[in-house]
């Protein structure tokens, strides 16, 4: 496993080799975290918060990565789900 940041919040993630299994996403902890394909072939990483807040229809862009760093502070709100 290695240490990295998150492309959309800047988060500290762990990457692993699979499939993630666990999110534990405290308060400063590290994550796990998936590197995203996108239509246009740039690849990103992303933790989970991230790629839940992508829209769902469609392939997420560049501009929807932009956008991440903005809703940071709405998809922290999944913390207390
Ligand atoms: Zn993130």
């Amino acid at each position: 496993m290695a240490t990295d940041s998150c492309d959309g919040c800047g988060r500290q993630v762990t990457v692993t080799g699979g499939i993630a299994n666990l999110w534990t996403f405290g308060d400063g902890s590290e994550g796990t975290a998936m590197t995203l394909e996108l239509a246009d072939g740039t690849t990103h990483l992303l933790c989970y918060p991230c790629i839940e807040a992508l829209p769902d229809e469609g392939e997420p862009t560049a501009a929807d990565i932009d956008r991440l760093e903005q809703v940071d502070e709405e998809t922290s709100q999944l913390r207390t789900q």
